[in-house]
C-alpha cells in the first residue's frame, strides 16, 4: 500500500523527491538529533494525485492525516483540536523537490479560532495570541481564499489610528472586536473562516497542494527549468513561537557569507517575531553576531549546529531558527542559494578544508553562472565623479544602468521595447519576478539581505541594492526622492551591487579580468578535461582576452573581419570592382600587407598555440555600399562613373547570399583573394621562422560541399605555398590545409573530405541554417512562435539540435576517423561555447570547441564536467 504521510523521523536526505527539499531536511535533521519541532510531511506524489483528482483527498489522504495529528499530539503532549488547554498550533508549508523561494505558500499558527485564542491569551497574554490569531486569519484568507492581504493591514492600521493606540496595549475585548472585523472582510468576499482546526488543516493542506500550480510558482519553474509534473510536499510541524516575549526571537542564517563567499556566518534575528518578519522585510533585522550579545548561550548552540549541519551537507547552508523563551529549535536548513563568487570560494575553501575533493567542487560550479564571476564593474574614472545619491546594502554584486520603474508590470513594458530598465520597489514580492527577470539592477527601500529581492537577485545574477532606506519611494506616484532630489520613471541611474552605492545618471562599466579563484578552478578542470577549448577571435585585443582566459589556441580568426577598418575596405572595395587587371593587383597587394601584419601580430599573440586562420567567406556584395550617397562617393574615390558603379554593384547582389557565391566558390571563380591571403599568412609565418619563432600555419577553407572544391582549392594553394618558400629563400617548415564542415553535404562525404584534409572544424552556425533550411539571420522573426506553441523547445543555433544536425556530425566524425583516425575534429560555430551542448559533442568524439573569447572559462569548466558526468553516468 502506497504511503502518503511520512513522520520527520521515518524520512531522510535521501527522499528529496518524495517528500520535498524542506520535508527530506526537517527529516535529517531530525534523524541528526537536531532540536526540530515534530510533524510530519505529506508526500508529493499525493500532490500530484490530488491536482489529478481533488477527490483522492477525501478518498485517501483524510485518514492518515488524522492519525499523523494524533500521533503529534502525543509526541508534543498538546492537544490540537480536543479541550485540552495544551494547545497545539501547527504550520502548513509547501516544499517542493527543488527549493522554489516564496513562490508557493505557507501557513502559521493553524489550530487557533475564537475560543483557543482565548485561552492562549489567557496562558501567555493577549497581545501574542491575537497576534498569532490574526496571523493565520490574514494567511488563511490570502493562501486558502485569495484574498488580499493588504485589506486586513489596512483594516488592522485604521483600527490603530481609531482608538490611537498599537496593539500592545489594547484590551481584550478590543482585540476580540478586531477580529471579528477582520472576520467581516471575509463574509464581504463571500467566504467564511473554519473554527474547527481539522477544517483549517485540511483547507490549507489542499491550497497549499494547489499553489504548485499559481501563476509565480509555474513562471519560476519555467525559468530555472524545473519539471511541471513533480508537485509539492506539504509539511505540518508543531509551531514554536518567536513571538512569545523578549526572550523569543526568529532568524534565517548562511554558515557563509552568500555574497563573498567568506567563512562567517551570515544571518539577520529579530526578537519577539515570527519568521514571516524576516524574510518580508517588514521590520529591520538586527545582524546574527548581536545575537551573541542578546542570548550567549543560544549562539553558542546556534554556531554548533550551524556546524554540525554544514559538515553533514558538506555545503554552506541557509537555516531557519526560532528561539522560544530561550529555547532554541532549528525550523529549517538547505544549501544556500548564492552568488557567483561565493559559490566559487566556498567550493575551494571546502576543498582546502578536506571536505570535499577537487572534482567536486568542479561539480558545484555551474558553467552559466562564469560570466558573473567576469561581471561588469563601473569605470574607475567615472566613478570618481559620479554623484551619489544614497547607500544600502550590497546584496547581490555586479553594476547596472538603466531608467528607473517603479512596478514589475512597466519593466517588462519597457523591457519589451528594448529599454534598460532598473526595478526600485520599496520590497519585492514573490508577483514581481516576472519583472525582476527583465532589470538590470534592483533596488530597494526595505528589508535585509535575506529579503525576498536579495535572496532572488543572487540566484538569478543580478545586480541588487536592498534596504536603502535613505530612499522615499513612491510606487503609486511613480517617484523616487531622496533629500530634496526626486526622480521620476524613466530617469538613469546606476547601482552597484557590490558596494551598495546608487548613483544618479549613466556610468560606464569595465570587466574585471584574471579572478585568481577562478584560475585555480579552471586549472583543476584542464586537469580533468578530454576537450580542448580554443577560442573564436581575429583582433589582438580579442586574441589577448582569449589567452587570458585560458583558451588553448584559437579555432577559428574569421579574415573577413579584418577588411572592414577604415583603409582597409576601400582596398577591398577597389579590388571587387576593379575593371583593370594592374588596378586589382594593387588592391591585392596593400591587402596583403594589411593582412600580413594583422597575422604577424596574431601568431605572436598566441605563440605555440594552434592558430586557425579561415579564408574570406561572405559574399562580395557585403563589402559595397547600398546607398546612393555611399556609392557617388565611392565613385569618386574610385575614379569610376557613379552610374556604372551602382550598375556593378547591382549586378553581384544575389537572391539568396547564404546560398550564393560565398565561401570556396570565391576561392575557386576567383583564385587571387585566398592566393593573396595565403601569402600574407605565409610571410609573416616566416618572418616569425626567421626570428625564431617556430609556428604552424593552419589554413581553414569554407563552405565545402564536395571533395573535388576542396582539391581544386588546396591545390593552387599548395603550389603558391612553394613558391612563396622559395621566394623568400625560406626551409619549408609543416602547415596544414582543413575544411570547415557546413553542409549536410560535406558530412555525409566527411570519408572523402578527410581523405584531402589535414583538419576538420564544425560550422555549425551554417550547418544548422542549411539542415533546417532556417535562415540563421531571420529566425528571430519566429523562434519565439515555434517555442510557445512547442514546435520547438529550444532556438538550435544556441544548443545543438542532436537528433538533427548532431546526426549528421556524429556521421561525418564517424566517416572521416574511419579513413584517419587521428583526424582534429573542432566545432567553432556558436553552440561550440554553449555548456549544455558541450556533452553531446564529447560523445560524438570531437577534439575541441571554440567560441568567443568571454565564453572560454564556461566552456573549460564544462568540458571538465563532461567527463565528470560520464564517470557518473
Ligand atoms: C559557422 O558557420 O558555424 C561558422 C563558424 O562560420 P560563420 O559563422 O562565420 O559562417
Ligand atoms: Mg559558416
Amino acid at each position: 500500500m502506497t504511503k502518503w504521510i511520512y513522520s520527520f523521523e521515518e524520512g531522510s536526505a535521501n527522499d528529496k523527491a518524495l517528500l520535498g527539499g524542506k520535508g527530506a531536511n526537517l527529516a535529517e535533521m531530525s534523524n541528526l538529533g537536531l532540536p526540530v519541532p515534530p510533524g510530519f510531511t505529506i508526500t508529493t506524489e499525493s500532490c500530484i494525485k490530488f491536482l489529478e483528482n481533488p477527490d483522492f483527498f477525501d478518498s485517501y489522504l483524510k485518514d492518515d492525516i488524522l492519525k499523523a495529528v494524533t500521533d503529534l499530539e502525543r509526541k508534543t503532549d498538546k492537544s490540537f483540536s480536543g479541550e485540552s488547554s495544551n494547545l497545539l498550533l501547527v504550520s502548513v508549508r509547501s516544499g517542493a523537490k527543488f527549493s522554489m523561494p516564496g513562490m508557493m505558500d505557507t501557513i502559521l499558527n493553524l489550530g487557533l479560532n475564537d475560543h483557543r485564542t482565548r485561552i492562549l491569551a489567557e496562558q501567555t497574554n493577549p497581545d501574542f495570541a491575537y497576534n498569532c490569531y490574526r496571523r493565520l486569519l490574514q494567511m488563511f484568507a490570502d493562501v486558502v481564499y485569495g484574498i488580499s492581504k493588504e485589506l486586513f493591514d489596512e483594516l488592522l492600521e485604521d483600527f490603530e489610528k481609531y482608538h490611537g493606540k498599537t496593539t500592545k496595549d489594547m484590551t481584550l475585548a478590543e482585540h476580540q472586536d478586531l477580529v471579528n472585523q477582520y472576520k467581516e472582510i471575509y463574509l464581504k468576499e463571500d467566504q467564511c473562516f473554519p473554527e474547527n482546526p481539522t477544517d483549517q488543516l485540511f483547507s490549507a493542506i489542499k491550497a497549499v497542494f494547489n499553489s504548485w500550480n499559481n501563476n509565480r510558482a509555474k513562471v519560476y519553474r519555467e525559468l530555472n527549468k524545473i519539471p511541471h509534473d513533480l508537485g509539492t510536499a506539504v509539511n505540518v510541524q508543531a509551531m514554536v513561537f518567536g513571538n512569545s516575549d523578549h526572550n523569543s526571537g526568529t532568524g534565517v542564517c548562511f554558515t557563509r557569507n552568500p555574497a563573498s563567499g567568506e567563512n562567517q556566518l551570515f544571518g539577520e534575528f529579530l526578537l519577539n517575531a515570527q519568521g514571516e518578519d524576516v524574510v518580508a522585510g517588514i521590520r529591520t533585522p538586527e545582524p546574527i553576531a548581536a545575537l551573541e550579545k542578546a542570548q550567549p548561550l543560544v549562539f553558542k548552540a546556534f554556531k554548533e549546529y550551524a556546524r554540525i549541519l554544514e559538515n553533514h551537507y558538506k555545503d554552506m547552508q541557509d537555516i531557519e531558527f526560532t528561539i522560544e523563551k530561550g529555547k532554541l529549535y532549528i525550523l529549517q536548513t538547505r544549501d544556500g542559494k548564492r552568488t557567483a563568487k561565493a559559490s566559487l570560494k566556498i567550493a575551494l575553501d571546502l576543498v582546502d578544508q578536506g571536505i570535499i575533493s577537487k572534482k567536486e567542487a568542479l561539480m558545484r560550479i555551474s558553467p552559466s553562472s562564469i560570466s558573473q564571476l567576469i561581471h561588469p564593474v563601473f569605470e574607475e574614472a567615472a566613478l570618481e565623479k559620479a554623484t551619489l545619491i544614497a547607500q544600502g546594502l550590497p546584496a547581490s554584486p555586479g553594476a547596472a544602468t538603466g531608467e528607473i520603474v517603479f512596478t514589475a508590470e512597466r519593466a517588462k513594458e519597457f523591457h519589451n521595447l528594448g529599454r534598460k530598465v532598473i526595478l526600485v520597489r520599496q520590497e519585492t514580492s514573490p508577483e514581481d519576478i516576472e519583472g525582476m527577470v527583465v532589470s538590470q539592477a534592483i533596488v530597494t527601500s526595505q528589508g535585509g539581505m535575506t529579503s525576498h529581492a536579495a535572496v532572488v537577485a543572487r540566484g538569478m545574477g543580478t545586480c541588487c541594492v536592498a534596504g536603502c532606506s535613505e530612499l522615499k519611494i513612491s510606487e503609486e506616484d511613480r517617484t523616487l526622492s531622496c533629500g530634496n532630489l526626486v526622480l521620476t520613471e524613466g530617469d538613469i541611474i546606476s547601482v552597484d551591487g557590490s558596494s551598495g552605492c546608487i548613483y544618479i545618471g549613466e556610468i560606464p562599466t569595465v570587466l574585471i579580468e584574471n579572478n585568481e579563484d577562478l584560475q585555480r578552478l579552471l586549472s583543476w578542470a584542464d586537469e580533468v578535461a578530454r576537450l580542448k577549448v580554443r577560442a573564436n577571435a581575429e583582433t589582438v585585443k580579442d586574441l589577448e582576452t582569449a589567452m587570458k582566459f585560458g583558451a588553448q589556441g584559437v579555432g577559428l580568426a574569421r579574415t573577413e573581419h579584418m577588411f572592414f577598418g577604415q583603409d582597409r575596405i576601400i582596398e577591398m572595395r577597389r579590388l571587387i570592382l576593379a575593371d583593370k587587371e594592374a588596378e586589382m593587383k594593387a588592391a591585392l597587394k596593400n591587402l596583403s600587407d594589411f593582412q600580413a601584419e594583422d597575422f604577424y601580430q596574431m601568431f605572436k599573440t598566441v605563440e605555440d598555440k594552434p592558430l586557425i586562420v579561415r579564408l574570406l567567406d561572405p559574399p562580395m556584395h557585403e563589402f559595397l555600399p547600398k546607398d546612393s550617397q555611399e556609392i557617388k562617393l565611392l565613385a569618386e574615390k574610385l575614379n569610376k562613373s557613379p552610374e556604372k558603379l551602382a550598375h556593378q554593384i547591382e549586378s553581384l547582389q544575389e537572391s539568396n547570399p547564404m546560398l550564393g557565391h560565398r565561401g570556396c566558390r570565391l576561392g575557386i571563380t576567383q583564385p587571387d583573394i585566398y592566393k593573396m591571403q595565403t601569402e600574407a599568412i605565409f610571410r609573416s609565418a616566416i618572418k616569425l621562422h626567421q626570428e625564431g619563432i617556430k609556428i604552424k600555419p593552419e589554413i581553414m577553407i569554407p563552405l565545402i560541399a564536395d571533395k573535388k572544391e576542396l582539391e581544386f582549392v588546396k591545390s593552387y594553394l599548395t603550389q603558391h605555398i612553394q613558391f612563396l618558400f622559395r621566394e623568400h629563400e625560406q626551409e619549408p617548415f609543416p602547415y596544414e590545409i582543413g575544411t570547415m564542415i557546413e553542409l549536410p553535404r560535406a558530412c555525409l562525404t566527411a570519408d572523402k573530405l578527410a581523405r584531402e584534409a589535414d583538419f576538420f572544424s564544425f560550422g555549425t552556425n551554417d550547418l544548422t541554417q542549411m539542415t533546417y533550411g532556417f535562415s540563421r539571420d531571420d529566425i528571430g522573426k519566429f523562434i519565439g512562435h515555434y517555442k510557445k506553441t512547442s514546435i520547438l523547445s529550444f532556438d538550435p543555433f544556441q544548443h545543438i539540435d542532436q537528433e538533427g544536425v548532431g546526426e549528421l556530425m556524429r556521421i561525418a566524425i564517424s566517416k572521416a576517423r574511419r579513413v584517419k583516425p587521428s583526424l582534429s575534429i573542432g566545432i567553432c560555430g556558436e553552440v561550440g561555447g554553449d555548456p549544455a551542448s558541450i556533452s553531446f559533442f564529447q560523445e560524438i568524439g570531437v577534439t575541441y570547441v571554440s567560441c568567443s573569447p568571454y565564453r572560454v572559462p564556461a566552456a573549460r569548466l564544462a568540458v571538465a564536467q563532461a567527463v565528470l558526468h560520464e564517470k557518473k553516468d
